[in-house]
Formats: C-alpha cells, structure tokens, sequence
C-alpha cells in the first residue's frame, strides 16, 4: 500500500468518515458520484468499484458495459457542508475496464494523455480559469426567463449584496476542501458573480472546476438561489464564460518569458498562441459545446468571437497580459472562448494539444490585433486574415469533424461520441418552431 493510500486510510478514522464519495465525470462534463461505506475503502483502493458503463452518457456500447472506477488517494478530501463528525470525504477516480486498461472513455484519461505527451516534450501544463456564473431566484421554471438575485454590474459591492455573501460562503467551502481562490467579484450581468481559482497543473485544475460546480451549486441550495453555468442564460445580458490563463514550464522556468523578446514573449510562447488561433474553431464543439454556447459568442460584450491575438485586448480571442520583468515566472496568455459549461478535462486536453501543436510544428505567429476587432467592418477583417469563430454548434461541428488533432486527442471513441451527441442536440434545437418565429412571422405570413 502507498502512502497516500494509508494517509487516505488513517483519516478516515480520525476524522470520523461515515461515507465516501466515488467522483468521476461523464463526456459531457456532468459529475457522477457513488458512496460507498468506510469498510469498503480498502477493497476499492485494490481492485475498484464496479459499475454498469452503459449507463453513463459517452462511456461504452452495451458489450462492454463493464467498468471499474478507481479512486485516486491524492484527491481525498472533505466535503465541508457536511458537518464534521459522520461527515462524507470525496475522492476523484480513474476509470478503467475490468482488465486494467485505461476507459478510452474517462475524460481524466484524456486530458492525462495529452499532459503526458506535454510532460515528453519537457513541459508542464498549468491553467488558472476565471469561472462566471448567475445566481438566480428560486424557483427557475424551464422554459421561463430565469430571475437574477441582484441588480448588480461589473465589480459592485453594496451593503448586504447576495452576491457578496454567497461569494464569501462559497470561498470558505472551497479552501477548505484545499481550492485556493485568488479573485472574485461581481461580474457585468445582475446577479452574475466570477470566482477565480489560483493557478494548478491542469489536472488539479479540471479536478478543481468540477468540484467548484457543486459547491456553487450547494451554497445557492442553501441560500435558497440557483447557481447556474449556462453560457448565455439571459438575452440582454453577458453569457458566463471560463477564460483560462495557460502557460508552460520546463523544469522552474516559464517557457512563455523571455526577457529579450517583443512583449517578453518567448518564441515557444509565440508558437504556442499560434497553435491555439490555428486549432480554435476546430475545437469549438468540447470548448463551446452547446447549442446555447454560441448566443454567448454571437452576443459580444467581451466574448470572443474573433480568432486573433492582442496585448490587453479583451475583445481577442487571445490576451497576453503585459508580463513585468519581475514577474516572469507568471507569464501567462488568456484564452477567452471556453464558456462555464465545458468538460474541463476535454476541454484542457485539446487547447493544450492546440498549443504544442503550434510548437511542434513551429506555427507562425500573425500579426497582433490592438484595434477592437468588433468595431472593424467585415472587409478590414479580411484583409487583416481575421477569421471568425464558428457561430453555431452546427459549423462547430463541421469543423471538429475534420479535425485531426481532435480525433487523435480525444481518441476515437471520445471522438465518435462527441460528434453524435451534438448532432442530436443540433437536429433537436434546428427542428424548433420559436417564440421568436411565432412572434414575428405569424402575424404576416
Ligand atoms: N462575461 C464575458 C464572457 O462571456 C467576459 C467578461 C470578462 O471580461 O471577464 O466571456
Ligand atoms: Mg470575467
Ligand atoms: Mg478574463
């Protein structure tokens, strides 16, 4: 038995553990969850936990429904909510079949594979999302506009705000289930809030996102609101994006910094930026992946919706923040398009697959843009070879579909299953009938 597996084992008596919860995530990025009983620990530490594969959305085809989730020691912790004493720990588990080899299926798996080949190149992949997110009146009726708790605009703070207190509450709960926090604050739309988690591998950080979400998801319980992480929840305001700062580093030092160069960005960090402007829309349909994902993109108002790059632009799909000389080891580049409802792990694998890709192949950098690609007209775009995102989950799609990197990232059966699943989204959302239609056509037609 390794020590983490004993520490695991020794704090489950001394902190009075009644029940574990076995975590793992399915393709689309929703969280699954098994308790099991303290006296079963050991037996799942050895030899997993069964459970029926078929069931879960993307895993297998019915003959191979058999898997077995294996917890991860490294991840235990406790879930603060409840309680102390008889309380619940969580653990997040790798997913293996019954022979021991890795579930093509497991996004952990993925995004593991794709840290590896990172890890061959010499590089160590960290991310730091800035997660957003609205707090809405309960109850939320599907199908009816939903009702934010606040009035509230970018950066407000008043006196017994909502959003300041569920933030505050939130924040407790999350450091201490060890997820540290370095911002929050309210973000543009009333009562959307943004929480920033502080910089991590980014498999720590997929881990961090998942948990982030229940626990987001408890304190609103709690407070009687509905957190939500749609991308573009409501028509006339900002849709709740995931921007992800990125950066590499080889051994100590940030492969992103060089203090001789334009913008002290190395040429790897150059090549990288260049990986990920070149893969962006082809990744689109796991980076962005609902039908509602791109009223987000299509609506502005500091969503991407351009693929080009700029210092302090925020309206690029790219941001490199200035770097100071005496923050070199903190050289980062923004990417701006994940939204809040991505898999993280799929999500991460491919944009970082983008961006050694652009290494690998030694990718040109364009041009940086400082204008507000928004303001230019269609033509200047062009001849600045501005190319938009995909605008619809249907080109997103399109493009994926041709995609090498995605297929060999993902691996096939990922792959496959991406690609079916939001083909059925997108056939059930286009064969709508609006209100908007009705509205506007029905009176004329
Ligand atoms: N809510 C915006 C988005 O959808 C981002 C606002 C910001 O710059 O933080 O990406
Ligand atoms: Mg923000
Ligand atoms: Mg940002």
């Amino acid at each position: 038995m390794d020590k983490q597996t004993e520490f695991v084992l020794r704090a489950m008596e001394e902190r009075d553990v009644r029940f574990v919860r076995l975590w793992f995530t399915d393709v689309l990025g929703y969280l699954k969850s098994v308790a099991i009983a303290p006296a079963e620990l050991e037996g799942a530490f050895a030899e997993g936990i069964g459970f029926d594969g078929s069931a879960i959305q993307g895993f297998t085809r019915v003959y191979e429904a058999d898997m077995v989730a294996h917890p991860d020691p490294a991840t235990f912790q406790l879930l603060p909510w409840r309680g102390t004493t008889q309380g619940t720990a969580r653990m997040f588990c790798d997913i293996r079949l019954p022979d021991g080899s890795p579930a093509f299926a497991d996004p952990r798996y993925v995004l593991k594979r794709a840290l590896r080949k990172a890890a061959d190149m010499g590089f160590t992949f960290y991310t730091h999302p800035e997660i957003e997110f609205y707090l809405f009146k309960e109850p939320v009726v599907p199908g009816e506009p939903p009702i934010p708790v606040d009035q509230g605009g970018y950066f407000d703070h008043t006196t017994a705000n909502a959003g300041t207190d569920f933030r505050r509450h939130a924040i407790t709960l999350l450091e201490q289930m060890g997820i540290s926090v370095e911002f929050s604050h309210h973000e543009g739309g009333p009562g959307q809030q943004e929480i920033d988690l502080r910089y991590a591998d980014a498999l720590m950080t997929a881990d961090n996102i998942m948990t982030f979400r229940v626990v987001i998801k408890e304190v609103a319980a709690m407070k009687n609101m509905f957190a939500s992480f749609m991308p573009k929840p409501l028509e006339n305001h900002p849709g709740s994006g995931m921007h992800t700062h990125v950066s590499l580093f080889e051994g100590d030092s940030n492969a992103f910094y060089d203090a001789s160069a334009e913008y002290n960005l190395s040429k790897i960090g150059r090549q990288f930026i260049a990986g990920l402007l070149r893969h962006a829309a082809e990744i689109s349909a796991v980076t962005n992946q609902f039908v509602n994902s791109y009223k987000r993109l299509a609506a502005g108002s500091e969503a991407p919706r351009y693929i080009c790059w700029g210092q302090n632009n925020r309206s690029a799909l790219v941001r490199v923040p200035m770097f100071k000389p005496s923050k070199g080891a903190s050289a980062r580049v923004e990417l701006r398009s994940i939204d809040s409802a991505a898999n993280p792990y799929l999500a991460y694998a491919l944009v970082l697959s983008a961006g050694l890709a652009g290494i690998e192949n030694e990718y040109e950098l364009p041009e940086g843009a400082e204008d507000d690609v928004w303001t230019l007209t269609e033509r200047q775009r062009q001849s600045l070879g501005i190319k938009p995102l995909p605008r619809s989950l249907d080109t997103a799609i399109t493009l994926m579909e041709n995609s090498e990197l995605a297929a060999e990232t993902l691996g096939e059966h990922v792959f496959d299953f991406v690609l079916r699943n939001k083909r059925v989204e997108y056939e059930a959302y286009r064969s709508q009938v609006t209100p908007w239609e009705l509205r506007t056509s029905l009176p004329a037609l």
